[in-house]
């Protein structure tokens, strides 16, 4: 018996929740590893890009906020972002970004504002030693961000929104935090499994009562999964400010996560997304590309890196991307134009985030997201030629995203003993 451990399928992904813990048993050590070499470790990002959106002033003073950087010189030559690689080789059905995407330097068939990585403003970080982790960062600024994150979640005038939470905890599997001294069977309802409480709530979700499309509901848990995830981490390494000491707080993950499984199931969706992306960087001959300029020398990384692909595509299928946009006609196409357009809004709400840290995780998982997709949905269609072909960020950034997510669902697995515990000292 144990919190949040959903059984079941997944929604809107091709495999089932315990197909998802049975991978992240071996995948979560491999990603681990891999990302502590030093061509994983190294992130180039521009943290001070203005907010173009609001006047964002509201920076965080907070030391938890600040992110340590290396100087240029201190990271080995062959990690370095090489200048050439920063140019956009464009693929010769690119369009030139109009309106209000006009600042953009990238292509139409980008899901991230990319960073110019030439830029002076761009500092590299050793993300080892900047831990995604409770900052403190809350209040109005982190309000307004993630709101406007989820504005972008409307696509023809249609939001789609958290599914309200039901009233009444009983029988729903919901967990109520006075619960945490009983051993109510609400409370130990979520064991067996949620599934049916999940697809209750996944009702229609904008005003009126209209079924959403899958590009509609993907683009939503791709969202919903990112901040839950974060918020796991949040409770996971969180700062008890009495003791001034770093540990698991159950109950924070219990009032943002336990007692709303609709966003666990989502961050259970960016696992199945991130880890079919990693598997499709194996489907051509020489695995991926790399633009001109950009190299993995580590031969240890290379190695390991080909392990984790080679893996991932061992893995059933988890996600069926074609599926999505599936339609031979303009509405499919526009509608995949939109969903990018979105999604790159998304990322330069990054740029509104008031501290520092979370600036960079932030900018790094929705990066690595946008690679993600960039590698499903840019390959085998008119306006994308050949195979995919990755900046060393955007490798970097899918890499250490897919970590961050698979360790949230080791943190979960924390949580759920910590309940155990919990309740066995009654
Ligand atoms: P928030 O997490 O701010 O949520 C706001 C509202 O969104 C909630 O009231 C709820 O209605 C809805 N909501 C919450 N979760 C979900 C979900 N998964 N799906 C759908 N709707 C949801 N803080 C840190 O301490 N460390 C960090 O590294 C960090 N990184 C951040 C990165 C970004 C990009 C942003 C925008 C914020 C970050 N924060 C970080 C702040 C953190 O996410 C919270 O905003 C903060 O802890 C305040 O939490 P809250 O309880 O007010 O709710």
């Amino acid at each position: 018996e144990s919190i949040c451990r959903p059984t079941g399928q997944i929604e809107d992904a091709s495999c089932d929740y315990e197909t998802v813990e049975t991978i992240n048993s071996q995948f979560f050590d491999r990603l681990n590893t891999l990302r502590k070499t030093d061509f994983f470790k190294f992130y180039k990002v521009n943290l001070f890009k203005e907010c173009p959106f609001w006047n964002e002033n509201s920076f965080c003073m907070n030391r938890a906020c600040s992110v340590e950087t290396e100087d240029e010189s201190d990271v080995p030559e062959e990690f370095r972002v090489k200048r050439l690689s920063s140019v956009t080789t464009a693929s010769p059905d690119d369009v030139l970004m109009t309106g209000s995407d006009a600042s953009c330097s990238c292509s139409s068939t980008e899901f991230c504002h990319l960073d110019d990585e030439s830029s002076e403003e761009g500092v590299y970080v050793d993300l080892l030693k900047n831990p995604e982790r409770f900052t403190g960062y809350a209040g109005p600024s982190a309000n307004r961000v993630w709101k406007s994150i989820y504005e972008e979640n409307c696509f023809n005038g249609v939001k789609f929104v958290e599914p309200a939470r039901p009233t009444s905890s009983g029988g729903t599997g919901f967990v109520d935090k006075s619960m945490l001294q009983s051993s109510s069977p609400a409370f130990n309802g979520l064991s067996g499994g949620f599934g049916g409480l999940v697809s209750s709530l996944q009702a229609p979700l904008d005003s009126g009562d209209s079924e959403q499309c899958l590009e509609k509901r993907v683009f939503y848990r791709i969202i919903s999964g990112l901040h839950a995830s974060i918020s796991i981490h949040i409770c996971h390494d969180f700062l008890d400010t009495k003791t001034g000491e770093w540990a698991p707080n159950l109950e924070c993950f219990i009032t943002r996560i336990a007692e709303h499984p609709e966003r666990l199931q989502n961050v259970y969706f960016d696992y199945v997304l991130l880890l079919r992306a990693l598997s499709r960087l194996g489907d051509s001959s020489q695995n991926f590309s790399l633009r001109a300029g950009d190299s993995i020398e580590d031969p240890s990384a290379v190695a390991q890196l080909d392990q984790l692909i080679n893996d991932a595509r061992a893995c059933p299928t988890t996600f069926d991307e074609a599926q999505m946009f599936s339609g031979q006609n303009r509405e499919s196409l526009e509608l995949k134009q939109e969903f990018r357009q979105h999604f790159r809004n998304i990322s330069t709400i990054m740029d509104c985030v008031g501290c520092d840290k979370c600036r960079l995780w932030g900018k790094l998982q929705v990066h690595g997201i946008g690679t993600a997709l960039k590698l499903l949905f840019n390959r085998n269609e008119r306006e994308a030629v050949g195979e995919v072909k990755l900046q060393k960020s955007e490798l970097v950034a899918l890499v250490n995203a897919a970590h961050r997510i698979a360790e949230s669902l080791r943190a979960v697995e924390r949580f759920r003993d910590m309940y155990q515990e919990e309740r066995a000292i009654g």
